[in-house]
């Protein structure tokens, strides 16, 4: 069994790039990579970080990234939106060129659903924008289940009359083999300096103009041990 201490580290880790790749081949769409354009939904995580990292890496796609500021929950946004600026700049300063749009979504409420909801119609509106038939909209959701891919793919479809014109939702995340440390092998998939400018924390602490991570969420703990192994032996 591999213990946490001797996955490979980046650049050697190759299972968010092999994921992406098998899933492209999935896919089998005989449009060439160039011609494809490819959505990157990027929250700021290092989930969507990483989506969007292995996809400037790995492919030739067209590639627009989009943030949508969520403003259902208290103090998380502006640390998101900053998070994102910086991996936005290290993305065209360190992998190569590609659009970025954000937009904004406030509800007081918060339905069951709401952030695949709000990701999946901002989504079809920027693919509705764009001047370019928008192949595939990109997620760093993983382990989806089957019920919820379903009814992603259904919101996003719901905005179009064309059938030619419907993204496909793809999710490279889900195509990782190795259940055991998804987290760990997603952090090891782009530079640690990468990693660092990503966003996780669901309770950021106020200090003065800028947050830091609470370190105490269940997130800031997955990070973490994703981050430095427990010393096995
Ligand atoms: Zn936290």
């Amino acid at each position: 069994m591999t213990d946490l201490a001797t996955l490979p580290e980046w650049p050697r880790n190759r299972l968010v790039a092999d994921a992406l790749r098998r899933t492209l081949d999935d896919l089998a769409t005989e449009k060439p990579e160039k011609e494809t354009t490819t959505l990157v939904m990027l929250s700021g995580g290092i989930d969507s970080v990483a989506v969007l990292a292995n996809v400037l890496a790995e492919t030739e796609h067209v590639v627009h990234a989009h943030h949508i500021e969520l403003s259902n929950r208290e103090n998380r946004q502006k640390a998101e939106n900053d998070a994102v600026a910086d991996v936005v700049e290290y993305c065209w300063d360190q992998y190569r060129d590609f659009s970025f749009s954000s937009s904004k979504s406030e509800f007081r409420v918060s339905p069951r659903g709401y952030d695949l909801i709000i990701t999946m119609f901002h989504a079809a509106l920027i693919s509705i924008a764009s001047e370019r038939n928008v192949d595939y909209v990109m997620t760093g959701h993983f382990q989806t289940r089957k019920v919820r891919a379903i009814y992603g793919q259904q919101m996003l479809d719901s905005c179009f009359l064309r059938e030619s014109a419907k993204p496909r939702w793809v999710r490279p995340l889900d195509a990782m083999e190795d259940s055991l440390y998804l987290k760990a092998h997603i952090v090891r998939s782009v530079p640690p300096e990468l990693v660092d400018l990503s966003w996780s924390c669901r309770k950021p602490v106020v200090e003065g103009e800028n947050f830091r991570p609470c370190g105490r969420c269940y997130a800031c703990r997955n990070l973490e041990v994703a981050r430095n192994p427990p010393i096995v032996g």
